[in-house]
């Protein structure tokens, strides 16, 4: 198992080298939004109720007693197990990342030195390198302790998370806006927001850079078995942070997120993260509880909600149209003694185009790709105004 993790955050893109030397890439972002979702209020909750579990209802015959007892231990031990393979489970379908530094985290809280054959076993049961067998006596006051530092944890990811939505929630705003918008309410966030700052000065120089050559999506690293690279394929030098500390890759994320600009968006449905599509996408691509099949994108296409950020975002763009296509016009008039009377039928074109986004005959997508030319081009072909 890595003791770190590696992650390169380059041209919007999120490249995860994972232990396989196989890099996984998703747009930039993911990360966050994945560490917003995780429900660590049901981990906080399961996890008391096996630290909380007590032997009950024993025999009042010693020997008996004693073997109620010695079953129990094996049991406890066994449901502790099982709820820690179930946990990893749960957490490497989300994300590699999670999976990797969660478990490292909690794992570190067992281990030790001193460790008796018994426990080293049943480390071996946790780590799935041998399986469970009623040999195996760990003290449930051990497990117990333990599960108790598990809960610290996941409290501690808890209260990361809430601040990480915090953070969000002041950079990303109520729309998508200008380009720099993000970086100002950047630049304020690092200015005023002292939770903020004590994320970055506490856990930047946990980060350190590599540099990994990778080919087809497989790192090519003289340190690893990778072997040569083939001749003639199409190679990639990415910038990649290694880090054993998951707040560290979280910061680190945020920034880049806000030095790239890349907008996230609270779903208009179920109020969480997501990365929207285009502009006026208010809704995000999770199932619906209860509504089988159903997305909250789904659910939200036909809303008043949509309709109305669909019109809003196609008329500011109808206006930036013919702006920047009216000024064309009017530079070229001398040589063009028609162009003015041209421009004019762009700009009907448009309100045609336009009218039918309001009456929900188009999308703003369609509309976008029908309109959003340069002005070159719509002055010069009159056919497309038919
Ligand atoms: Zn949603």
């Amino acid at each position: 198992m890595p003791s770190y993790y590696e992650m390169s955050l380059e041209n919007k893109r999120e490249y995860v080298c994972q232990n396989n030397f196989s890099v996984a890439e998703t747009p930039l972002g993911s990360w966050l939004v994945i560490f917003l979702d995780v429900d660590w209020g049901a981990q906080i909750e399961k996890t008391e109720h096996l630290r909380e579990e007590r032997i009950c209802a024993l025999s009042k015959i010693s020997w008996k007693r004693e073997k109620q007892e010695k079953q129990w231990k094996v049991e406890y031990g066994q449901r502790v197990a099982s709820w820690y393979h179930g946990l990893k489970a749960e957490l490497s379908e989300k994300h590699p990342l999670l999976k990797i530094l969660v478990e490292q985290q909690i794992r570190n809280q067992l281990i030790n030195v001193n460790m008796t054959d018994e426990e080293l076993q049943y480390m071996g049961v946790l780590d799935g390198t041998r399986e469970y067998g009623t040999e195996i006596l760990i003290s449930h006051m051990r497990l117990q302790k333990w599960l108790g530092c598990v809960v610290e944890i996941f409290v501690q990811l808890q209260k990361y998370q809430k601040d990480l939505a915090c953070f969000l929630d002041q950079v990303m705003g109520d729309d998508a806006g200008k380009r720099g918008d993000i970086l100002h309410r950047y630049a304020e966030l690092q200015y005023k927001d002292w939770k903020y700052r004590v994320w970055v000065e506490n856990n930047y120089q946990a980060l350190s850079p590599r540099f990994h050559l990778s080919c087809n999506h497989k790192v090519y690293s003289y340190t690893g078995i990778a072997g040569p690279v083939p001749t003639g394929q199409n190679l990639e030098g990415h910038v990649y942070m290694a880090t054993d500390s998951l707040v560290a890759l979280t910061i680190w994320e945020f920034d880049m997120v806000c030095a790239q600009e890349v907008f996230l968006r609270r779903c208009a449905y179920c109020n969480r993260y997501f990365q929207p599509y285009s502009v006026v996408s208010c809704y995000c691509d999770r199932p619906v509880e209860g509504k089988e099949g159903k997305t909250c994108k789904n659910i939200g296409a036909m809303s008043k909600h949509q309709q109305k950020v669909s019109r809003d975002e196609a008329k500011k763009l109808y206006r930036r149209v013919c702006n920047r296509t009216q000024m064309a016009a009017h530079r070229r008039k001398e040589q063009h003694p028609d162009i003015l009377r041209r421009y004019n039928q762009v700009q009907l074109y448009g309100k045609e185009l336009l009218e039918q986004v309001e009456e929900g005959a188009m999308t703003f997508e369609e509309f976008q790709e029908k309109f959003d030319k340069r002005p070159g081009e719509l002055l010069k072909y009159r056919k497309i105004f038919k």
